[in-house]
Formats: structure tokens, sequence, C-alpha cells
């Protein structure tokens, strides 16, 4: 059967009713990790899985996990502020609580043995940056009537002995903007006397994290990784209950399909994502190192998707390799052309020192001016993170949807020929990142080196790109094709594993795991800022100057690695 046709067959399998039946079951009740509701979810996923006849594991294992419990926040006339929630890996107050003089801090103002109130979510880079300044506690006022859930760790997944003492040793609370207006009133009128406190449950917890394999009939080891979280806050009806259905239905659907594909799929469902800080993906990350190194050919992400009335696909989050291919099937599906968005430090994103690419993250946003106008990433609606994300904000032709715009990016790189990927736009992205740098170092550093090899790769990754396109494009590839595909296949693993940390991981040791912060690209050269406001006849401008040279040599060597393993193919 033609490609055309088959794709036609897949996505005709996939059911709206289906996936809505599954959405409303895993989202009846709350799935913090380590709940009952969490549970009874993995065991789901193991029953509809094992049923499909795939092979199924739920690991339960102990991860460390932070459940707020309660927050309290009371005025210096009394009054208790209601909407008052506390986060994950915030400090607990006991019950005596923590009474202060509470300032607004905007940017500049003495927070030291205060309470500090700024707008914003409760996330680990502005709650740090306050706890560094001394502040005994923080007060986050989010858009909205509902307060938003958060963790505020900087950590990524689990403490180790470097890292620990990173955990926030001062309590945060979270109110709604009509508290946080009541609040920043009071300040006004110089009643700044406040009372907080705050309950977090931080221990290990038993939590299932849930894998199933789709064996392609034509064996190989070789897998490509679909899924999400599986822990919501409260009942997570779009946050994560809709894109746990799409994982499900897929499953079922590739199910009946094993004989078109060259690759594995490998369906996951994480636990720990919200009040483990991605512990779960960090744990099969660590524990399965080996196994996705050499055989993980891309991941694909899924959050929040199917939401009513989603219509707007601004933007793919995606390592620039797979851009093409998300683009493309977007556009088929939606007749929208989303621009790229280079993926973030969140969502599960465990596998960069890996070396493993990612495709997409959220999918689908409301419209900016609806109701996904004013939240912390605009289209992302507004009772995300809230006790007001439910199953009834789930729709089902917009879950059919996305649902059929993964299995359309999922078949087209397990079925084909050669792996989709288009690498030539990534060296245009590095080139501009050296740029970037380039211009804040002026003259006191050189990048021209770095710069010239990602030119040389540019060619080269053109000529693979239309290399992988001539091999797809055939309808019945000989066997000399097949031979020329397994090596370009090969090939595209090993850039991906020499690419992927050199520009996206900031620790050179890909055993060791970043900060759950952002990480700018090439990340070692953020430093040329530092070293550009340096006078070059000091100490420290020579100590900076080394330690940048150590860190270039790094960077070229890598890229040279690539140019030569290319080059190994003809390229
Ligand atoms: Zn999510």
């Amino acid at each position: 059967m033609p490609q055309k046709e088959l794709e036609r067959q897949l996505l005709d399998e996939i059911s709206g009713k289906q996936l809505m039946e599954y959405a409303q079951y895993i989202t009846s009740e709350d799935r913090e990790s380590g709940s009952p509701g969490e549970k009874r979810a993995a065991e789901y996923f193991r029953q509809v899985m094992g049923d499909l006849g795939l092979d199924v594991e739920i690991h339960y294992v102990e991860n460390y996990i932070s459940l707020p419990v309660k927050g309290t926040l009371t005025l210096q006339n009394g009054e208790a502020l209601a909407s008052c929630i506390t986060h994950s890996y915030g400090a607990s107050t006991g019950p005596e609580g923590l009474t202060g003089h509470a300032v607004f801090f905007t940017g500049n103002e003495d927070v030291s043995g205060k309470i500090a109130v700024m707008r914003g979510l409760a996330s680990a880079v502005p709650c740090k940056n306050l706890e560094n300044r001394g502040a005994a506690g923080i007060i986050c006022i989010t858009s909205g009537d509902y307060p938003y859930n958060m963790s505020i760790s900087p950590i990524w997944g689990q403490p180790v002995p470097s890292t620990v003492d990173m955990i926030s040793k001062i309590p945060v609370l979270t109110v709604n903007t009509p508290d946080g207006e009541a609040l920043l009133k009071a300040l006004e009128k110089g009643e700044d006397q406040v009372k907080m406190t705050a309950e977090v449950s931080t221990k290990f917890r038993t939590v299932p994290i849930c894998v199933a394999e789709l064996k392609a009939d034509k064996p190989t080891d070789r897998f490509i990784m679909f899924g999400g979280h599986l822990d919501s806050w409260h009942k997570g009806g779009a946050d994560n209950g809709g894109a746990n259905a799409v994982v499900l239905e897929l499953a079922r659907v590739f199910s009946k399909h094993t004989d078109l594909l060259n690759t594995n799929i490998r369906f996951v469902w994480w636990s720990g994502h919200s009040n483990g800080r991605y512990s779960g993906s960090n744990w099969y990350a660590d524990t399965h190192w080996e196994d996705i190194h050499y055989n993980a050919v891309a991941n694909f992400d899924i959050d929040t998707v199917g939401t009513k009335g989603s219509n707007n696909f601004d933007h793919i989050e995606c390592n620039r390799q797979c851009y093409t291919l998300g683009r493309t099937v977007v556009k088929e599906r939606t007749g929208q052309d989303p621009h790229y968005m280079r993926i973030q430090r969140n969502g599960d994103q465990s596998f960069w020192a890996h070396g493993v690419p990612t495709l997409f993250e959220c999918l689908s946003l409301q419209p900016t001016d609806g109701a996904g106008k004013g939240t912390f990433m605009p289209g992302l609606p507004w009772y995300w993170h809230t006790t007001q994300d439910l199953f009834e904000h789930l729709g089902e032709e917009e879950l059919l949807r996305d649902a059929q715009i993964f299995a359309l990016a999922i078949f087209r790189t397990a079925a084909a020929t050669a792996y989709p990927f288009a690498f030539g736009e990534l060296a245009v992205e590095m080139s501009s990142d050296l740029d970037n740098y380039q211009r804040i170092a002026g003259d006191k550093f050189d990048l021209s080196g770095v710069k010239e090899l990602v030119e040389e790769l540019s060619g080269k990754f053109r000529a693979l790109d239309a290399e992988i396109v001539r091999l797809n494009s055939l309808a019945e590839p000989g066997d000399e094709d097949l031979s020329r595909a397994g090596r370009v296949n090969g090939l595209c693993m090993d850039l991906n594993r020499i690419l992927i940390p050199v520009h996206y991981c900031k620790n050179g040791d890909l055993f060791q795991v970043d900060l759950a912060i952002p990480i700018p690209a090439f990340p070692e050269f953020e430093e040329v800022q530092k070293l550009a406001g340096m006078d070059p006849a000091t100490d420290e401008f020579k100590f900076l100057e080394r330690q940048l040279l150590r860190e270039r040599n790094r960077v070229y060597h890598y890229l040279k690695k690539a140019v030569s393993r290319l080059e190994s193919e003809g390229l």
C-alpha cells in the first residue's frame, strides 16, 4: 500500500471516543506522586498495555518526592487569605509559623530577614534569588482566581550530595490575584506584618514508572520513546490526563501495525514530574543510561494536549533536527505553520546527555486573546496547574487531532527507511549562537575557529539531509539503498550523541545531571559575558580566559568529531 494510504488508514483508526474513555478513567482521581490515584492509573496502564500484547513493566521505585500540604497567610489586620497554597520543595514553618515584615520585591528592594512578596509563578530561579538575598519567606501572587501549583527546586530529579543543599530552606506561598491585591494594599498602608505557615512533606516515596514496549516485527534494539508525565496537580484533566490517553490510544493503534515498523516504540508514563522535579524520567535516565544512549532514536514528549478550544499551533518545542518533521505534520493536519522553539530545560527532558533529540512537548495552545491570555506561557489554559484542571476541559475533537499529529510524526520516524531528521538548520542555529557569543566577547575571546567548523558542518548536513530525503522517497528501496539507509541511520544516531550534549548540556560529564534552570546554547560560552567586562591585566581575567580556552577545546573537539563522522560516510 502506498505510504499516504497507510498513513490515512492509521489516522482513521485513532478513536476520539476511546481517547475520551481513557482520559475519563485516568482523571477521575487526584494523581500527585505516590498517591493512590496515581497507582490506580499506573495499574490501568499495565492492564491496557498488557491486553494489547506489549511488554509492560511498572517500576515501583523510591524517589524523593515533595508534596505541598497546606499554606496559610494572615494579614496584620487578622484577615486570613483563603486562596493560599504552598509548594513542592519549599520549607515547612512548623505550626508556629513565620511572622515578619513583608516587602514587595520588584527587583532591588532589601528583603534580608523579611518576607518577600513578588508577582509571578513560584519557580526555581526567582525563589532562589530571593533566598540568596536573605529573604526569610516568599509570597508569590499569580494571575487569576486560582493560585498556580509549582515546584521550586532547582535540582533536576533526585538530589545527590553535591546538590541536596540547594533545596529551599525558606517557606514559599502563593495567593491568587484578589488576595494578592489585598496584601499589597495592606503593605501600602504600612500594615506590613504578616504571618505565614507552610507545611510541605518531602521524603522518599514509592512511585510508579510505567514502560511498555511495542516490538517491531523485524528484530531491533532501537526504539522511539513516547510519553509524558503521569502525576498531575489535582485531577489534571488537561495536564496531563489527555496526553496520558493519547499514549494508550497510540499503543492500541500501532500494535496492529508492527509489520510496518523499523524501530520499536517504547510508551512511557513518568511519575514525579511535578512533585519530584522530573524524578521519574531522571530515575529512568540514570538507571538505563546505556540502553538509552545506544538505542533511543528520538523522544516524543506529550503534555497538556487536546483542550477544548485549543486552535493555536504557534510553535513546536524540539531539537532543531526534529523541527522539519514536526512542522510538516502540523501543517498537514492543521494548515498552520508553527515556528521553531529550542527545547527548554523542563518537561522531562532527562535525555540530553544521552544524546537523544526531542520532538514536541506541549502542542496545541489556547488562543492568546482567549482562554490562554495572561497565563504563564501565552496559550497555556488559565486552569493549568490549578484545582480547576478537570476532565471537562478536554475536547474530543481537539484530542483526536493532537493524537493524529503525534501518530503521524511517530509513524514517519518508526516506519521510515532513513530517520527523518533535518540537520541543515541546526548549523544555522549553532552559527547564530556563536555569533551572539562573539559579539558579547568582542576582541577578548576568539570563537572564529569553532565558527569555521560549524560552517564546514553546514555543507555536510545539507548533503546528509538530501540523502535522507532521497532514501525516503524510494517506493521500493533495493538492497543497496537499505544498506545505505542503515549507515545513514547509524550516522544520525552518532551525530545526535556528539552534538546534543555539546550544544545543550552545561556539565561536560555526561553521567551527571544539569540543574532544572534555563541553560543557554553552548553553555560553556556563557562566561564570555563576564570576561568581556573584565580588565585583561587582572589575574581574574587570566583565570577565566584559561577556563574558556579549555571549554572551547571541548566544543571544537566534538564538532570536529561530527565532521569526521560525516566524512566517513562520504559526506
Ligand atoms: Zn504537564
